[in-house]
């Protein structure tokens, strides 16, 4: 069973069986290939003459110890139409008091992005808006909402589903690990079809807002140039999709739908790298779905033994 994440499972397969046949599973040269993620990026400025209204309905809800973030999807039909992907969208705030974005920035720090902890820097600006910070800490605490203030900018923040591209992809690099096995390198290629899908979002969020007299989105200058350098924009967000795409027909893919990869009786694997396709919502409901469907495949095969 590999279960080792959407890179190392194709990069374990790369690496196994005879360097000739380009690793295990690899007939037909798909290991490590048609990699997706959501691309995720800052597409608009939201622009109302009140902030507040925009933050009520769309900011993050804290009840019972779980956190709720209110999402815009794009509906099917207007996916028909404009033949673009998928996509999500929330809104984002910033605030222009200092203390409160220094709490922010403490919260975050502490929990899943340590990356923007400064402690030294951010505790005395912290102190210093004690006032802004019981406000704070009494509606979120109290009411699960977010920050009282009204916010300085409101974003749009795009995450879209990626169209699977063969040569966006997981190869080898001749640099080794400890364990003396050979890295991976990661070509993240996205095409036109996610810049557009991207803009149609903020189009459609867009007029939806202007209608309900909420605001105006201003989108990002970057996301109308297709020639420019658009798709720097985009960041990932640790869903690593498609490297070991399921598919019935080994010519198209490297696992079978019982997740067995095709040729090899017994080899495995489980993860998002099996994901023919990403749509844009997050992944590891599915995962964990897939796991339990080949746990119980497994089982029927072990009963038949
Ligand atoms: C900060 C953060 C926030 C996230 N938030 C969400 C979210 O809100 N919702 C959501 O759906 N997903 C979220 N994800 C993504 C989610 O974590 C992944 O989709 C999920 O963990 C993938 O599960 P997996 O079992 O395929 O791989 P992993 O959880 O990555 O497990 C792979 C395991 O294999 C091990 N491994 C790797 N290489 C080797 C090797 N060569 N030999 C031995 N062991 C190896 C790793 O150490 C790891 O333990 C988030 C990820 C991050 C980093």
């Amino acid at each position: 069973m590999l279960c080792a994440g959407g890179i190392d499972n194709a990069r374990l397969l790369l690496v196994s069986g005879a360097p000739e046949a380009g690793g295990l599973g690899n007939a037909h040269d798909n290991v490590g290939r048609y990699f997706q993620e959501h691309p995720n990026a800052r597409c608009a400025v939201l622009r109302s003459p009140d902030p507040s209204a925009l933050q009520e309905p769309y900011s993050l809800l804290y009840r019972r110890r779980r956190r709720y973030l209110p999402k815009l999807a794009l509906a099917p039909a207007v996916q028909r139409e404009e033949r673009v992907l998928n996509c999500g969208a929330n809104l984002e705030y910033d605030y222009a008091d200092e203390a409160l974005n220094a709490l922010r920035r403490i919260r975050r720090g502490l929990g899943a992005e340590p990356e923007r902890a400064d402690l030294r820097r951010d505790l005395p600006l912290a102190a210093r808006g004690v006032r802004a910070a019981t406000a704070t800490a009494y509606r979120r605490f109290v009411h699960g909402r977010s920050p009282a203030a009204p916010p300085a900018t409101v974003w749009l923040q795009v995450h879209c589903e990626q169209a699977p591209n063969r040569d966006s992809r997981v190869t080898l690099t001749r640099e080794r690990d400890a364990a003396g096995v050979n890295r991976a390198r990661l070509e993240w290629r996205l095409t036109d079809l996610e810049r557009r899908t991207a803009a149609t979002m903020v189009a459609t969020v867009g007029s939806e807002l202007r209608r309900l007299g909420l605001a105006e989105a201003e989108p990002a200058g970057w996301l109308s140039d297709a020639g420019g350098d658009w798709a720097e924009r985009f960041s990932a967000v640790y869903h690593r999709i498609g490297t070991t795409r399921m598919a019935d027909d080994p010519a198209r893919g490297v696992v079978d739908s019982d997740c067995q990869v095709h040729g090899i009786d017994g080899l495995y694997v489980a993860g998002s790298s099996v994901f023919p396709t990403g749509g844009y919502a997050n992944p590891t409901l599915t995962i964990v779905a897939l796991a339990l469907r080949l746990a119980d495949h497994l089982v029927r095969r072990s009963q038949r033994w």
